[in-house]
């Protein structure tokens, strides 16, 4: 069934990538941004977000808290970095004394004398994750400005306080939850989506979606946000990519949104079963693991719209003279590719138009079509493609949504 087109959201990861989203704000929906990438450059990038005023989420990532504490901090001294020593500030009381122990936030932080989880630090840990999700664009554009101008200050929608965990019987699962569940009594005006993070492998399991999906089942969640560290959609198998599309499709019977937070094209398929959008970066940030470090990759890497995924330029630049064909006509590279080589900056509008180009695609068609295409794709490109680059994700992708 063709419907509505997937929304999605741009993540925020470098500062230099800001006037990609300033110039192209028709070809996506909205802006996610980590909470530690809004503290690196806290001013600048709440009024980048006013200004821009497109639907903004901020990611709180109370998950980094878990990681060991080193990974938290500068190099050159060894001192926590500011982005988490000014989140500490906000979400406070558990963080400083982790901060203070030098060691990882851990499951007993929030649990009572009885073993149980404490509702007291729930509430508390909660409460503060949400109120600087609420406020902190608002507080830093602050001053006049507020008053003078119509201000675009808050966010579209709350995410929840999360953490990973490997498995459904992993403490980091209820604690979790929980916290998305106390979650909602702040929420106010707004919507609250909880994070489901948690360990890929927990796919293969029918038992485990199921029991996740009812777990999940809660009037006060307006939608779901998920996250599985280190899906690679490129590369992963028939299990995993079957079991993810029946992740979503159990969850959208409950009606509400769902939006992947990190993705690409298979995402953009997994709407016919229920996802309502994803996220990435621009060329970068489609899959992510739990570790903090890097940016997006240098290389200047192309997206390769037939294919739905990337390829280094020298290679595509033989395909294009192999088969003219396949030459891109965005707007980006019609005027790129009659120079030669594309710049990084043309690269990275292509990739917006792209984008762009597939999700209308997918809203357009049925999934019967898409899915013919994808096989078509990969049968009649196979032979010519396949010295450069494995195609088997087409056919998976066609077979996973095909089914399910
Ligand atoms: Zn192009």
């Amino acid at each position: 069934m063709a419907g509505n087109i997937p929304q999605f959201y741009l993540r925020l990861g470098i500062p230099a990538d800001k006037p990609f989203f300033e110039e192209n704000k028709d070809l996506y929906y909205g802006v996610l941004v980590n909470a530690r990438i809004l503290e690196s450059f806290p001013k600048s990038t709440a009024a980048f977000l006013n200004d821009l005023s497109k639907p903004f989420i901020i990611d709180p990532d109370t998950y980094a808290f878990k990681l060991d504490p080193s990974m938290l901090k500068r190099e050159r001294d060894f001192q926590i970095k500011r982005s988490y020593s000014e989140l500490e500030k906000f979400y406070n009381s558990i963080i400083t004394q982790c901060f203070k122990e030098d060691r990882p936030i851990y499951p007993a932080d929030f649990l009572g004398s009885n073993g149980n989880t404490d509702v007291k630090k729930l509430d508390e840990f909660s409460s503060k994750v949400i109120a600087y999700e609420k406020t902190r664009i608002d507080s830093l554009i602050g001053g006049l400005l507020r008053f003078m101008v119509e201000t675009n200050a808050h966010p579209y929608v709350l995410m929840a306080p999360y953490f990973d965990s490997s498995s459904i019987v992993d403490p980091w699962y209820k604690i979790s939850l929980e916290l998305a569940k106390v979650s909602t009594k702040f929420k106010e005006k707004y919507q609250l989506y909880p994070v489901i993070c948690i360990e890929k492998s927990f796919l293969a399991n029918e038992a485990n979606i199921a029991h996740l999906v009812k777990d999940y089942d809660f009037s006060g969640f307006d939608g779901y946000f998920i996250w599985l560290p280190d899906f690679n959609e490129d590369s992963e198998n028939l299990v995993l990519l079957s079991g993810y599309a029946k992740l979503v499709k159990n969850l959208s019977k409950y009606g509400k949104p769902i939006i992947g937070m990190y993705g690409k094209f298979f995402s953009a398929l997994l709407s016919y079963n229920g996802m309502t959008g994803f996220s990435s970066g621009i060329n970068y940030w489609d899959k992510r693991s739990l570790e903090i470090a890097g940016g997006g990759p240098p290389y200047p890497r192309y997206y390769v719209p037939f294919l739905h995924t990337f390829l280094p330029w020298e290679n595509v630049a033989r395909l294009f003279s192999e088969d003219p064909s396949l030459v891109c006509r965005c707007p980006a590279c019609k005027q790129a590719l009659s120079g030669g080589q594309p710049s990084m900056n043309d690269i990275k509008t292509h990739f917006l138009y792209a984008r762009f180009q597939e999700l209308g695609d997918v809203a357009s068609k049925k999934k019967n079509t898409i899915v013919r295409e994808l096989l078509a794709d990969y049968s009649k490109k196979k032979p010519l493609l396949e010295p450069l680059i494995q195609l088997d994700h087409l056919e998976r992708w066609g077979k996973v949504i095909a089914t399910i």
